[in-house]
């Protein structure tokens, strides 16, 4: 290959680009079992700032660095669209797009520890496995406590885990994550329970940090009636929170949304190199996901996004029927939940429909907003056909 040689004409770039996305297309084709939505519209209005380098380095708010090729102004236009859905106050509010929940998670918990020394944090056993990860790397203690069948925290084992922390611990806080939609049934810890039973265990307010994973369930709890649905939000109690960009929002890429309360935040120095602050856990950071981001919240509005959840939510609650017709045991953990669980099927209709199974013998499927009742009715059909026996499933797809 020559250095002149203008790579899209090569056979074998394009001949692996062609394979590529013949099997990714394929695999989307049958997932059910992870959250990712795909309804994403037509980004041609976004797609020439592909060919600029975009790098929001530092502070978030920090426009004023020696380096222009940013996009802060919209990053801060997604993180105040996320913060009034939660009811950040709007005098004390703080936030930056992340790589996703998981860097949300670690930062928020970088931050409690900065402000909580000597703090643990208590999480549920269906909290997302990136919370053990990130108390690891910064050296917290973790206490697991045990969820209900349903998935959620266990308020009255919480309560006294705490109390028996500061009881050991000399009076340290709390940290506790909340999860807003577990990974694997949707449950939801409400926030204003785990703030009384921080009350109850005697922790005082200034001593407590709450975070909310809300990494998929996030926004479209946030569009429900406030009275049919659990606490999740500032008013609620909690210190910051952070929905996935990848999940509900549906950009092609991870990224992910954090918020906090700006009086709890202890930010970095400026650094001399680029003439910012540096307060987030990356140092280069995207400039394009902010931008994709801000595109969808403006594309769709709350009408679209309100719309996009009722239809999720209806898709589930079909799915849970569908179900219940063939003779299969399915729920869902809340009403709100697209997430509905049911036994593990036999391995090999997992082969063809690749699910999400966990230790308890479940399996779920998550009605993310693209997907349709035609691709429900395959699925069911697919599992009534395997249950008879009558016909036997094509060949797996291979990963
Ligand atoms: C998906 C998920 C995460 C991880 O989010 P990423 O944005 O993929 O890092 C964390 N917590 C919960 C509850 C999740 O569902």
């Amino acid at each position: 290959m020559t250095g002149a040689a203008p790579l899209p004409e090569d056979p074998t770039i394009l001949g692996r680009l062609d394979q590529l996305h013949a099997d990714l297309t394929r695999h989307a084709t049958y997932d059910l079992g992870f959250p990712g939505a795909t309804d994403l519209p037509d980004m041609t209005a976004v797609s020439r700032f592909e060919r600029l380098l975009l790098n929001n380095v530092g502070h978030p708010y920090a426009a004023g660095g020696s380096y222009r090729l940013h996009t802060k102004v919209v990053e801060h236009e997604v993180v105040q669209f996320v913060a009034d859905l939660v009811d950040a106050p709007l005098d004390n509010r703080h936030g930056y797009v992340t790589t996703g929940s998981t860097e949300s998670t670690l930062w928020a918990l970088w931050q409690a520890r900065q402000h909580l020394p000597g703090a643990a944090v208590f999480a549920s056993t269906a909290a997302h496995y990136s919370v053990a990860k990130n108390a690891e790397l910064l050296g917290l203690r973790l206490h697991l406590i045990p969820a209900d069948d349903r998935g959620e925290i266990r308020y009255d084992v919480l309560r006294a885990a705490v109390a028996d922390h500061r009881r050991t611990r000399r009076g340290a806080g709390a940290i506790v994550i909340a999860t807003i939609g577990t990974t694997m049934t949707e449950a939801v810890d409400d926030a204003a329970l785990i703030d009384e039973a921080l009350t109850l265990a005697g922790v005082a307010p200034e001593q407590r940090w709450i975070h909310a994973d809300a990494a998929l369930a996030g926004i479209p709890l946030a569009l429900c009636d406030p009275l049919s649905r659990p606490g999740f939000t500032f008013a609620d109690g909690v210190h910051s929170f952070a929905v996935s960009g990848h999940k509900f929002l549906a950009t092609p890429f991870p990224c992910g949304i954090v918020v906090a309360l700006a009086d709890r935040h202890t930010g970095r120095g400026s650094i001399t190199y680029t003439a910012a602050p540096d307060s987030t856990i990356t140092g280069s950071r995207s400039g394009h996901a902010p931008l994709w981001l801000w595109y969808l919240l403006r594309y769709w509005g709350l009408p679209g996004l309100r719309g996009r959840a009722i239809a999720a939510r209806d898709l589930a609650a079909y799915t849970e029927r569908q179900l219940h017709g063939i003779g299969w045991p399915a729920w869902r953990a809340q009403e709100h939940a697209f997430t509905v669980v049911f036994p593990r099927p036999p391995q090999h209709l997992l082969d063809r429909w690749p699910l999400a199974t966990d230790e308890r013998g479940n399996a779920h499927v998550v009605c993310m907003p693209g997907k349709t009742r035609d691709l429900i009715d395959r699925f069911v059909t697919d599992l009534a056909h395997t249950l008879t026996g009558t016909v036997s499933l094509p060949g797996s797809v291979a990963c």
